[in-house]
């Protein structure tokens, strides 16, 4: 290699979300992101933190964890295992600290070979899915509202987890025959309820759940998937490759998103073990600008689902890169991850 060393920097950012954004648990409508460059030999890898404040990760936290990355001590940036091995180790937790200097270095690796990541993994570029546009809980005008600005999207994953669940459905139902996706965040504490809300979704079109219980009932989110007419996927239950193994048995499927799993490199050993254990993958998201987006949907040729709609729900994105058309991801054929900074 040449003696080139890698320089790492990072910046805060704030993502303005278009509308008020509610999951079962609360309400915001900005998500703090943390973005980051690692220069080498004159070409630059672009990375991302989204922290959304009920996870724990913070501007301050992110600031904390890569104060303390220090890349100019590795002569090869190719040498991925070794590196996000030793940036894994710092601190415990950090997932999207970790993360933002992943996707970084994955970003300048695509770039220093001169390839998009869909083609250094082996993926078709041509297979990708259709992904999901998604409506949190509101009022009926505003979910009207709201199917309609996503007129373009095939399919619609609905937030489910209180007690406006059946309203939401039949007020999406009243206005659209789009194929459903639901996830309930969580917000079922009763196994039976939720047995029989999977009975009621599979009728009104939903095609999977997600996170029908609390993760720490593992007991009764299994009870849920051996009951459920419908796959169930394991998402907060979920964050990074030692949750995989355990996930078989309580979902049928995982949802990986690159701010849980620590980036790029461990969300490739999560969707190679969950497949070799017979489980559906999905590919999600935070609120998160085109360049977390773009590196999100390499792997989407892969997976049975995925909902990459992030870049989507921001007015003040500072990337553009993989696209959605007529509802599809639609790959760049760009090295790296594919995102251009504006
Ligand atoms: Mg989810």
């Amino acid at each position: 290699m040449k003696s080139a060393r890698m320089n790492f920097s990072f910046r805060p950012y704030t993502l303005e979300l278009k509308h008020v954004f509610t999951v079962a648990e609360m309400s915001r409508s900005t998500t703090p992101v943390m973005l980051t460059e690692i220069e080498y030999d004159g070409i630059t890898g672009y990375g991302e933190a989204s922290m959304p404040p009920y996870l724990g990760e913070s501007q301050q936290t992110a600031a904390e964890f890569l104060s303390k990355v220090d890349l100019s001590k590795y002569e090869n940036p190719f040498d991925l295992e070794t590196i996000l091995t030793e940036v894994d180790a710092i601190a415990p937790g950090n997932p999207a600290a970790k993360a933002s200097v992943d996707i970084a270095l994955h970003d300048l690796i695509g770039k220093l070979m001169n390839q998009p990541w869909y083609n250094i993994w082996g993926f078709n570029k041509n297979k990708t899915p259709y992904i999901s546009y998604t409506i949190g809980i509101d009022t009926p005008d505003v979910v009207r509202q709201k199917v309609k600005e996503g007129e373009e999207y095939k399919i619609i994953k609905v937030k489910l987890g209180k007690d406006t669940d059946k309203q939401m459905i039949e007020t999406i139902r009243s206005v659209t025959d789009k194929p459903l996706t639901a996830d309930a965040n969580q917000g079922w504490k009763d196994r039976n309820y939720a047995v029989e809300m999977t009975h009621y979704l599979k009728e009104k079109g939903v095609i999977y759940l997600e996170q029908p219980m609390p993760k720490e009932d593992v007991e009764g989110n299994a009870y849920v998937t051996a009951h459920s007419p419908i796959p169930t996927i394991g998402d907060e239950g979920v964050q990074r490759l030692a949750d995989v193994r355990k996930a078989q048995g309580v979902y049928s499927g995982i949802n990986i998103k690159l701010m849980k799993s620590t980036g790029m490199r461990e969300a490739y050993k999560m969707l190679t073990l969950a497949r070799a254990l017979d489980m559906k993958v999905m590919i999600g998201c935070m609120t998160e600008t085109s360049c977390a987006i773009s590196a999100a949907s390499h792997f989407s040729p892969m997976v049975d689902w995925a909902d990459l709609d992030g870049n989507l729900l921001i007015k003040n994105d500072v990337f553009t890169g993989t696209k959605i058309v007529d509802g599809k991801v639609a790959l760049t054929d760009k090295p790296g991850i594919g995102g251009t900074k504006l």
